[in-house]
C-alpha cells in the first residue's frame, strides 16, 4: 500500500508558531509555576520545543495513555499505563498533546486529573482537529487549528512510522 506525505507545517513554521505559543502562555501564567504534563508518546517532541521557550518556571510529568480503537481514530475507551510521577495537588497544570481529535482522551484525562486537586488545569495541544469532535472539552492552547485529515511528523506516528520528521505532513494512502 502506498502511503503518500503531503506537507501542512514546515519545519520553520512550527518554531515561529511555537515561541507564540510559549510567549501566550509566559504572559497568561505571570511568572506563576507550572507543571507541563505531557501525554506520551506523542507529545514528547512539541513538549521538548514548548518548554525550551518558556521563561516561566516549569516542571515536567509524563503519563502515557493507551486508547482502544483502530489504527486512526481512538474508542474513548482509555487506560493509563504509566501515571503521574509528580504531585500536582494546588499546581497549576498544562496538558500538552500532540493532537486532539474525537476529545475523549483528553475528556478521561480531565476527569482524572481533578481527583489530585490541581489549582488550575489548561490543555495545551499541537494541533486541534475540530471536524470529528464528539464531546466538548477546553482547548486552551492550539498551535495549529485542522478540520481533517491524519497528520503525521514531530512526534504523531502512523504506526510507530514518521514520528521523527521534523515537520507536519498530512498522510494520504
Ligand atoms: P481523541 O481521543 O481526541 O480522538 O484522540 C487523540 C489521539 O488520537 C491523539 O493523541 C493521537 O494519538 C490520535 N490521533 C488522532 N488524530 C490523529 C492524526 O491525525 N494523526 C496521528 N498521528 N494521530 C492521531
Ligand atoms: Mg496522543
Amino acid at each position: 500500500m502506498s502511503e503518500e506525505l503531503i506537507p501542512v507545517l514546515s519545519r520553520a513554521e512550527i518554531e515561529q508558531k511555537v515561541k507564540r505559543l510559549a510567549e501566550h502562555i509566559c504572559k497568561d501564567y505571570d511568572k506563576e509555576e507550572l507543571v507541563v504534563l505531557g501525554i506520551l508518546k506523542g507529545s514528547f517532541i512539541f513538549l521538548a520545543d514548548l518548554v525550551r521557550k518558556l521563561t516561566i518556571p516549569v516542571q515536567i510529568d509524563f503519563i502515557r495513555l493507551a486508547s482502544y480503537g483502530s489504527e486512526t481514530s481512538s474508542s474513548g475507551q482509555v487506560q493509563i499505563t504509566k501515571g503521574l510521577e509528580l504531585d500536582i495537588g494546588d499546581r497549576h497544570v498544562l496538558v500538552a498533546e500532540d493532537i486532539v481529535d474525537s476529545g475523549l482522551t483528553i475528556a478521561y484525562l480531565l476527569d482524572y486529573l481533578k481527583q489530585f486537586h490541581p489549582k488550575s488545569i489548561k490543555v495545551c495541544t499541537f494541533i486541534d482537529k475540530t471536524g470529528r469532535r464528539e464531546v466538548q472539552i477546553p482547548v486552551d492552547y492550539a498551535v495549529h487549528v485542522i478540520e481533517s485529515g491524519f497528520l503525521v511528523g514531530y512526534g504523531l506516528d502512523f504506526d510507530e512510522k514518521y514520528r521523527t520528521l521534523p515537520a507536519i505532513y498530512h498522510l494520504k494512502k
